[in-house]
Parts: C-alpha cells; structure tokens; sequence
C-alpha cells in the first residue's frame, strides 16, 4: 500500500489509537512531520486530493480543507508571482489587476490539478465507442482561460504535483523509519 492510501486510511480510521496491527495514527504523524520540514501544505494536499471524495462537486459546495488549501494557494501563488514579476505593480490598479490575475491562476491550477478530467468523456478516453473527439483520446480536460493567464496555470499545475510528490516522498521515508 502506498503512502497516500495509508494517509487516506488513517483519516478515515474511527480511532487514532496506534495498535499494533493498524498503525493508524503513523501515516498522519509522518505527515505533520514532512510538513514541518517541506512545503507547509503537502498533508491538506494529500487530504483534498484523495480523501474528500468528487472533486469538482465538493469545489461547488466548498468543505473547510479546500477553502483553506486554496487560501493557502493562492497566497503562495501570490509569492510566486511578484518573486516571477509576472505583472508590474505599479500604480493602485495595477496593484488590484496582479491580485486578480493571481487568484484566477490559484483557482484554476487547483481546480484542474485536482480533477483535470475531460468533460465529455469523464477521463476514460472514449466517447460512444469512439475516441473522444474533444480530449482527442487522452482523458485530459482543458484548463480553460486565455493566453498569458492559462500559461501561468498550467506551470502551478506543475508546482502542485511536485509539491506533493515532495511532500510524499518526506513522509514515506519517515514512516519508513518509525517502522
Ligand atoms: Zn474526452
């Protein structure tokens, strides 16, 4: 089993008591544990990602992880973007246009990092026995947006999934070492 599953196994474990035979508390202890020495936010990652079930409805209706990862986020994004000078701030507007752009950026790489599947064919590639004509087969959704504003997406799609193949790389190697 993999260190995601056991994360989501042990947020649905009734009871974090560390038996022997369930280990249950393990996985998440790791998690704080990477977290205090990586990213910050690789276990609300993990959490949003596997465990809170369809991913598009529950960005609709909201759940408290993923009103705090995209806080988070689109902070992040925030930072990144003034560290990249993607805009000039210059004047007050320019300063209100940035923030825009980056919170549009936040909100759609999460969305589509967290289920980038194509809409026609819910991912599977075929379409009425037939490839998917929209996804030309590949399952992929498109991340939507313009020019300069979905560049800009599609490369925090990427921050986010070495984030969190980080994040699970730090916390397998200490579950490794508590066993
Ligand atoms: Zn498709």
């Amino acid at each position: 089993m993999g260190y995601a599953d056991r994360f989501v196994m042990s947020l649905g474990a009734s009871t974090l008591q560390d038996d022997a035979q369930h280990h249950a508390a393990e996985p998440l202890a790791a998690a704080a544990l990477a977290d205090l020495t990586g990213a910050g936010f690789g276990a609300l990652l993990t959490r949003v990602k596997y465990a809170d079930g369809s991913i598009s409805k529950t960005f609709e209706s909201g759940t408290q992880n993923l009103a705090q990862l995209l806080r988070i986020w689109t902070n992040r994004v925030t930072e990144k973007g003034r560290e990249r000078k993607w805009v000039k701030e210059g004047t007050e507007w320019d300063v209100r246009a940035a923030l825009t752009l980056y919170r549009r950026v936040a909100e759609r790489s999460l969305a589509y990092w967290l289920d980038g599947k194509c809409g026609t064919c819910h991912g599977t590639g075929t379409a009425t026995r037939m490839i998917c004509q929209p996804c030309r087969g590949t399952g992929r959704g498109e991340i939507g947006g313009g020019g300069f504003e979905r560049e800009k997406a599609l490369d925090m799609v990427s921050e986010l999934e070495s984030l969190l193949q980080a994040h699970n790389g730090r916390a397998a190697a200490m579950l490794r070492s508590c066993l």
